[in-house]
């Protein structure tokens, strides 16, 4: 077996190595002192990704930058030459110092041409290798026995659609087929395992596009194919949605990206230094989740320090996190590199923050509403969990609500609001009950009413989980069928409750499909409105947090800086300026701020007539927005104070 250096491997010409490392094994010692045997087709590929070791030829070659330590015994998937990539860069910059963009710019350049350097090569070099996958693949997996099994267990239910999708996996990935291009695509990841699992299991629970979750699973395949008129209309139903989002649901979340691009752009840049704040947000790091606080600095036990994601120990503790919210640099529209996190070293000095996070946020929920089709998968159910007064008075069993034995309904009533069924009446006067109880309507609330020695005590309940609302059951329509009901003064539906047998179901919450575009509305309502009437900024940032987080992997930092463009100083007294070093700080909604900082903001969006029309603003004042340099020219008055105030020097 030969035996070569990493260096020596790294000084052979490209074209040469193809031929040159041909034998079957070679044993490579590298520059960390380890040694690894290795084919050639390591060598070659190792070749190539160590290109940018040839600019910084100090930085030693270790074996963490092998590509078979970075499989390590695993498939070669689409991830492992971004890896690969990544740990280079990281080993370069470590080794160099290379702390800022500036410093980091050549080598990012260098990766760039890796990146298209292997594509190019390897495109033309293996073409030879390249394989197809055919229908004969695809009826060999569908008929393997492992796989036959798991369609003959399948039961219509949740629960055994994702049961049956896991053991497809495991069937996939245990399988020791080897002429099986299918399987191939499948363990290396060239092919999405979710829509794999829809050709090869059952398609699944399918929602229609108003989100409801049609009862019955599509229990065949894309492969075995969907022969019942049920299954056909039903999987029909996701081109809908799909049609449906790439229209409207694309306009709305670009519309609101747009919005809060121009809305953040108030924090402008970062600045490297230290402001040497005391301010810390106390945050509860979620289990699973100190990934999204990498960079982040935090005191312990006096001394400031980094995040780097491994700190597993620190979830589910509270830390003391230095935020952009509690930076206190003079200059309100930066925020100090200590303050914002190692991210800070990402992105160029003159980058404008808020538009730069606010982009990269917004860029992920607008590319999957355009890869609704690829992502779509089968509703998976949850559990129901109630909380405050619902659990007092109801228990869930799976999708069903039952009044709570241990409460005393005598003398109670409960009042549904007539607009949120609108159907009720129309229904009573039927002789049948042959009716899809959603389209009575959906509730989100009611309303308990206890009369106790001539006093009437009322109490609201909330009947939401989620995004899921209640609706009538059979048997509860059956009952208000035949009891004597009455109306409330605003016309409300008002129920005794003394004859309803509490051991029967309530109400029922049909399961329904999870929107990316709900996720948007309440994402931009929380930014900018006062969500919930939250103006505390850093209640504001939890909100934002705990909603984006279950959609996306995400780091604080970004959040925490749209937050901070939504602060004022002191809204009282109508000083709309950032909220830095100010102890009247809050957050304010976007009309409140566009009004106070900028109105172009407001005639930017579709909404100008309501604007222009408005006699309520705070017409064209310099005040609160954001620098340009051509306004001393205009306001050298205003810019000359504006820059004593925030310790700056005059303009020369
Ligand atoms: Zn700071």
């Amino acid at each position: 077996m030969q035996a070569l250096t990493a260096r020596e491997i790294l000084h052979t010409p490209l074209l040469t190595a193809w031929n040159t490392y041909t034998d079957k094994a070679y044993l490579v010692t590298y520059e960390d002192g380890e040694q690894e045997v290795t084919s050639a087709k390591s060598v070659v590929f190792n070749r190539y990704i160590w290109i940018p070791f040839e600019t910084y030829p100090h930085t030693p070659i270790t074996k963490d930058c092998s590509v078979q330590s970075v499989m390590n015994r695993q498939y070669f998937t689409a991830e492992v030459h971004i890896r690969m990539l990544e740990t280079v860069f990281k080993n370069i910059c470590a080794f160099n110092r290379l702390a800022n963009y500036d410093q980091k710019d050549q080598l990012l350049k260098i990766i760039y041409q890796v990146f298209n350097l292997l594509y190019v090569d390897y495109i033309n070099r293996i073409s030879t290798h390249v394989t197809t996958i055919d229908a004969i693949d695809f009826v060999e997996v569908v008929n393997m026995p492992e796989i036959v099994a798991i369609r003959e267990n399948l039961r219509p239910s949740p629960d055994s659609i994702e049961q049956a999708y896991k053991e497809t996996k495991k069937a996939l990935t245990n399988t020791t087929r080897v002429n099986n291009m299918f399987v191939h695509a499948y363990k290396s990841k060239s092919i999405n395992e979710n829509q794999a699992n829809q050709c090869i299991g059952p398609r699944g629970f399918v929602a229609d596009i108003d989100r409801s979750v049609f009862k019955q699973p599509i229990t065949s395949g894309f492969i075995t194919g969907m022969t019942t008129l049920f299954d056909l209309v039903a999987e029909s139903r996701t081109a809908a949605k799909s049609l449906n989002a790439t229209d409207k649901h694309i306009a709305i979340s670009e519309y609101n990206s747009r919005l809060m691009q121009l809305l953040t752009m108030v924090s402008q840049n970062v600045e490297c230094t230290d402001c040497g704040s005391t301010e810390y947000y106390d945050f509860l790091i979620p289990p699973n989740s100190i990934h999204h606080l990498k960079g982040k600095y935090y005191t312990s036990e006096g001394t400031l320090k980094c995040i780097d994601g491994s700190e597993v120990h620190l979830e589910n503790s509270i830390i003391k996190l230095r935020t952009a919210l509690g930076c206190n640099l003079q200059d309100a529209h930066k925020v100090c590199s200590t303050c914002l996190g190692e991210v800070s070293k990402n992105f160029r000095q003159d980058s404008n923050l808020g538009y730069t996070f606010t982009s990269f946020l917004m860029e992920k929920s607008s590319q999957s509403i355009l890869s609704t089709k690829h992502l779509t998968h089968s509703v998976k159910g949850n559990a129901i969990l109630l909380e405050g007064e619902a659990s007092t008075h109801f228990y869930a069993k799976i999708d069903t609500l039952y009044l709570n034995k241990n409460v005393d309904y005598t003398n109670t009533s409960i009042i549904l609001d007539s607009k949120q069924l609108p159907k009720l009446m129309d229904v009573l006067n039927l002789s049948h009950s042959h009716i899809a109880l959603e389209k009575i309507g959906e509730i989100t609330a009611v309303i308990f009413q206890k009369d106790v020695h001539n006093k009437r005590l009322a109490n609201t309940v909330n009947v939401q989980y989620g995004d899921r609302s209640c609706i009538l059951t059979k048997e509860f329509l059956e009952y208000i069928r035949r009891t004597n009901i009455y109306s409330d003064p605003k016309g409300n539906y008002l129920i005794p409750l003394n004859k309803f047998n509490i051991a029967l179901p309530i109400f029922t919450m049909p399961l329904k499909e999870n929107n990316i575009i709900n996720f948007v509305t309440k994402l931009a309502s929380i930014i900018e409105t006062n969500y919930e009437k939250i103006t505390d900024p850093y209640d504001k940032l939890t909100a934002l947090y705990t909603h984006v987080s279950k959609q996306f992997s995400i780091n604080l930092t970004i959040l925490e800086t749209l937050v901070y463009a939504t602060t004022v100083y002191n809204a009282q007294q109508n000083d709309y300026s950032l909220g830095r070093n100010s102890v009247n700080k809050t957050t304010e909604s976007l009309v409140n701020l566009s009004k106070s900082r900028s109105l172009s903001l407001l005639f930017s969006t579709k909404n100008q007539e309501a604007v222009i029309f408005d006699s309520n603003l705070a017409t064209f004042q310099h005040k609160n927005i954001i620098d340009h340099p051509m306004d001393v020219f205009f306001s050298p008055h205003e810019v000359v104070e504006y820059r004593k105030k925030a310790g700056l020097s005059s303009l020369a």
